[in-house]
């Protein structure tokens, strides 16, 4: 019997995938078979090294994508370096903190620029490769503040709800044509992105303490969905926005 988590032969582009929560979906893609495009600022070096220690190939792919300049060179730089494309992983995204009263224009666009506008345009870009081979797959990545207002993170929050509709929004177009795209909304997880957060003692434990599953989640913790979501197995599943959260939600 087929495996329809199996990705093997598949090719997936991953954005933002030299650490944290990026790396750890481009681990599990090419641990379930996938050859792993990985599109960033930052050199992916031990993902590299992990990816192909998996023996699956690897695609560096230097981009910034605070602009949208980069962005049809990635898709193209994938499907040069791999052969094919299967699966688009739109993670990299950035978080500004600051009271709302104080909020400034550059955190504001900034954050959306990257968070939001880049991603739309990776999905157009990808999407047209998709719509062409009449198939592909779409991974945003969310958050809670697609589903809850945050405080002090204005831009990120507004930059969450819009992948959370656009996820929507394009599902809607092209669940008919062989595309499912859908999305992953992480809890809170021990990153980069949440660093600040952490060290804040008192926002932490009032973080932990609702977290049902009592711990901060790990970038590994997303493998699964991720998988799931980029494999035949969720076929069915479109314009989902799917927490991987501890429970935070349910709370
Ligand atoms: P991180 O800071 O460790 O990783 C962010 C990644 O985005 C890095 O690879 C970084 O180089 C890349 N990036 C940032 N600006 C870029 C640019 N201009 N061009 C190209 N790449 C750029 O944080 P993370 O927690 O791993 O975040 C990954 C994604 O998960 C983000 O979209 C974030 O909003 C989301 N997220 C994180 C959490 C969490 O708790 N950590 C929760 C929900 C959602």
């Amino acid at each position: 019997m087929t495996n329809p988590f199996s990705l093997a032969g598949k090719v997936a582009l991953v954005t933002g995938a030299n650490t944290g929560l990026g790396q750890g979906i481009a681990l599990a893609l090419a641990e379930a078979g996938a050859d792993i495009a990985a599109a960033g600022i930052a050199p992916p070096t031990e993902t590299e090294a992990k990816v192909t220690a998996l023996g699956r190939r690897f695609v560096a792919i230097k981009a910034d994508l605070s602009s949208l300049e980069p962005i049809d060179r990635i898709v193209r730089e994938a499907l040069d370096g791999l052969g094919g494309l299967d699966v688009l992983v739109n993670n990299a995204g950035l978080i500004r903190r600051a009271d709302a009263v104080d909020f400034s224009e550059k955190d504001w666009d900034d954050v959306i620029n990257v968070n939001l506008k880049a991603a739309f345009f990776m999905a157009q870009a990808a999407g047209r490769h998709f719509l062409a081979q009449g198939r592909g797959k779409i991974i945003n990545i969310a958050s809670m503040l697609s589903f809850q207002g945050g405080i002090r993170v204005p831009s990120y929050t507004a930059s969450k709800s819009g992948i959370a509709g656009i996820t929507r929004l394009l599902a809607n177009e092209w669940a008919g044509r062989g595309i499912n795209v859908n999305a992953i909304a992480p809890g809170y997880m021990a990153t980069d992105n949440t660093a600040q957060l952490r060290a804040d003692e008192q926002r932490s434990a009032e973080i932990l303490g609702r977290i049902p599953a009592a711990r901060w989640g790990t970038p590994a913790d997303l493998g699964g969905a991720a998988v799931f979501l980029a494999s035949a197995a969720s076929d069915y599943v479109n314009g989902a926005v799917l927490p991987v959260d501890g429970g935070w939600l349910a709370r």
